[in-house]
């Protein structure tokens, strides 16, 4: 055993049951070795909700880890071993940025009567905190369907962020046609106001830099060069990709059918390279591979390496002063109303 892996072996003895490492399907082999759990946003921030640990270690992105500080209860204390891994997707809606937009819808109609914001797990807690605080909740890509739906029947328009591909992928699925549809992009938002009072649904104009990689004449060379093939996409990939993808699915769902997929099949998938990879790597009698190729990898998940793991569990089991995940007790409030009612939607 090398001497970093011998130091975290050590460390998690001392601490025990005091001690919860969560993963996320997207993070280096190395470092979902080592964690108690692995799985996607939701079903992490579950696990940390249902923890009775003191010490969560969450190896993900910031938004993550925020979203299990918001949720942990007294006592209970978040760590992201690398605080610099943030999320290109929710960096694009800036709380200031959505504060302005509802500022500025606000001269078009009555936004608390006729919006309901919806928040992509994806997004800071600043902007759950917004979300909560305005009567929305949020949603992930699995109950993004049915979350959309509630907001509907609750009031006239939702706003939807900050994922415009995913917030299109669901629009489709619901039947809705272009016409309800209008973006609202952050970068311009002097736009004429008038759109968004014929639309049904306000899509914030933001997209993850890894799932965007996938084109359509991706789908076209596999099905050329793999005619039995499957493609299976997450759906923050592009609209033009679902749309020719056999299913379009949350990371859990892509996952599933790796696992029910009968031994011989061929299956392309769309989503980030080091899952695809271990999905691959774990099915050897099934021929599993990335969409795309070269295939995309999210930078920001992959700075996590296994020392820095080890840094924080053994500063933890030495008691050594590390700063945990710090959501303000303001924003905690509102945010963890926006997260609650996502968890209570999908029990
Ligand atoms: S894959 Fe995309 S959405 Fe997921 S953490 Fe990376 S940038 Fe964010």
């Amino acid at each position: 055993m090398n001497h970093v892996l011998e130091r975290l072996t050590d460390a998690r003895a001392a601490l025990g049951e005091d001690l919860l490492i969560l993963a996320h399907h997207y993070q280096r082999d190395e470092v979902v070795d080592q964690a108690d759990y692995v799985g996607d946003s939701l079903e992490l921030a579950r696990k940390a909700a249902d923890s009775k640990a003191s010490h969560i270690v969450f190896c993900g992105v910031n938004f993550m880890a925020e979203t299990a500080a918001v949720l942990a209860g007294p006592g209970q204390s978040v760590y992201l071993p690398r605080q610099d891994a943030g999320c290109y997707l929710s960096d694009q809606a800036e709380s200031t940025s959505v504060r302005s937009a509802w500022e500025a819808l606000g001269q078009a109609m009555d936004v608390e009567r006729e919006i309901l914001p919806v928040a992509y797990v994806n997004t800071s807690a600043e902007v759950k905190e917004f979300v909560g605080r305005h009567g929305g909740l949020c949603c992930t890509s699995s109950s993004a369907a049915d979350i959309l739906r509630f907001a509907l029947d609750e009031r006239p328009r939702a706003l939807f962020l900050p994922d415009q591909h995913l917030g299109q992928n669901t629009a489709r699925a619901l039947d809705m046609g272009e016409e309800e549809i209008a973006l609202w992009d952050p970068r311009y938002p002097a736009a004429d106001l008038e759109q968004f009072k014929k639309a049904r649904l306000i899509l914030w104009r933001g997209s993850c830099n890894v799932h965007v990689r996938f084109l359509p004449q991706d789908v076209h060379r596999v099905r050329r060069e793999h005619p039995d093939v499957r493609v299976l996409v997450h759906p923050e990939c592009r609209p033009e990709v679902a749309r020719l993808a056999d299913e379009v699915g949350s990371t859990s769902l892509l996952v599933r059918r790796v696992q029910e997929a009968p031994e011989g099949s061929t299956l392309a998938i769309g989503t980030e390279q080091r899952l695809v990879n271990r999905l691959s790597q774990t099915h050897p009698t099934k021929n599993v591979f990335s969409l795309s190729d070269p295939a995309p990898f999210c930078a920001t998940m992959s700075l996590t390496k296994l020392p820095d793991l080890e840094r924080t569990v053994s500063a933890l089991a030495h008691g050594e002063e590390i700063a945990p995940v710090f959501v303000r007790l303001k924003t905690a409030g509102s945010a963890r109303r926006a997260v609650q009612r996502l968890l209570d939607f999908t029990a």
